[in-house]
C-alpha cells in the first residue's frame, strides 16, 4: 500500500448506516465492542513491554507531556480523577506521583485483562488507597454526573465504537470547572516524517508483535485504527461538540500524537 493510500484511509467521512471500522474493515457496529476487546485481551499481557518497543520508549515522554499538561494540584486539596480506557495503569500512576496526598484516582476500563495487569503493578508501588480500579465503557460510564475535578483518556478513544457517546459522557461525569484531556495518535504534521512514519509502523509494527506476542494481527489493527482517527481539527472539533469550552490542541514528535484539552463550564 502506498502512503498516498495511508492518507486516505483517514477518512472523517461516517461508515454506512449501522457499521463502523476496526481498523481497515469495515464491521457492524454491535461488534466492534468485542473485537476491541479481543485485540486487548490478548495483548495484555505484554502491553507494557511492547508499547516501549513499538515507540523506542516514546510513549513515556508523551504521557509526561500530558501529565505536566494536565497540572494535577500538589497541595492537600481533595482531587478526583478519572483515567478512562487506562488500562494497565500508566496515566493513573504518573497522576499519583505528581499530585498531591489528597489526590485518588479511578482507573476505568472495558477489559479486565488490562484492569488486572495495572491492579497488579499497583500493589507494587506504593499508592494504596489512592487509586481504584473499575470495568466500564467509556460510552456509558459507572459512575454519577459531577464526580470527578479531571478526564484523563491516552490511546483509548480511538477504540470507541461511538466517540461523540464518550466525548459527551466524559462531559457528564466532570464537575462544573473540570477539565478534559485526550492524548492519541493523530496526524503527522511534518513533511517527510509521514512517510517514514508510515514505513515504520506498517512495515515494522505488526512485525515486532508477531515477534514478542506471536501474533501480528492486534497491532496490525493497532496501526490501521490510528490512520482512521480524526484529525487535530476535526478531534477538536467533535470535542467542542460535546459542550466542552477553551478546547486546544497540542502536537508530539510532529502530530504522530497529539493531546486536546477542554474545559467543562
Ligand atoms: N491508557 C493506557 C495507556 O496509555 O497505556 C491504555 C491504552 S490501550 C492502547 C487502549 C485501552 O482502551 C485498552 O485498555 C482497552 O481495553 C481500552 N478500551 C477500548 N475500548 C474501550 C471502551 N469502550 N471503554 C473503555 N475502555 C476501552
Amino acid at each position: 500500500m502506498s502512503t498516498q493510500s495511508f492518507k486516505e484511509d483517514r477518512t472523517d467521512t461516517p461508515e454506512s448506516e449501522g457499521t463502523t471500522h476496526f481498523g481497515f474493515k469495515t464491521v457492524a457496529e454491535g461488534d466492534k465492542v468485542k473485537l476491541v476487546h479481543d485485540v486487548f485481551e490478548q495483548v495484555a499481557s505484554r502491553y507494557d513491554l511492547m508499547n516501549d518497543l513499538m515507540s523506542g520508549g516514546l510513549h513515556r515522554a508523551w504521557k509526561l507531556a500530558l501529565i505536566d499538561w494536565l497540572n494535577p494540584p500538589r497541595g492537600g486539596r481533595p482531587y478526583a480523577h478519572i483515567d478512562v480506557a487506562g488500562g494497565t495503569g500508566d496515566i493513573a500512576f504518573r497522576v499519583l506521583d505528581r499530585a498531591g496526598p489528597n489526590a485518588h484516582v479511578t482507573v476505568c476500563d472495558i477489559n479486565s485483562h488490562m484492569l488486572g495487569v495495572g491492579k497488579a503493578r499497583a500493589e507494587a508501588q506504593t499508592f494504596s488507597g489512592r487509586v481504584e480500579f473499575a470495568c466500564g465503557d467509556a460510552e456509558a460510564l459507572p459512575f454519577p454526573d459531577r464526580s470527578f475535578d479531571a478526564y484523563t483518556i491516552a490511546f483509548g478513544i480511538r477504540n470507541v465504537t461511538h466517540i461523540e457517546k464518550a466525548l459527551a459522557d466524559a462531559y457528564r461525569v466532570l464537575k462544573p470547572g473540570g477539565r478534559f484531556l485526550c492524548l492519541e495518535f493523530s496526524q503527522v504534521a511534518v513533511p517527510g516524517l509521514d512517510a517514514i512514519y508510515d514505513t515504520y509502523s506498517f512495515g515494522a509494527i505488526p512485525q515486532i508483535g508477531k515477534w514478542v506476542t506471536g501474533d501480528g494481527e492486534p497491532y496490525q489493527y493497532l496501526v490501521e485504527s490510528i490512520r482512521r482517527f480524526p484529525s487535530q481539527d476535526r478531534f477538536k472539533a467533535m470535542i467542542e461538540a460535546a459542550g466542552f469550552a477553551r478546547v486546544q490542541y497540542r502536537n508530539l514528535t510532529g502530530g504522530i500524537a497529539a493531546m486536546h484539552s477542554g474545559w467543562r463550564l
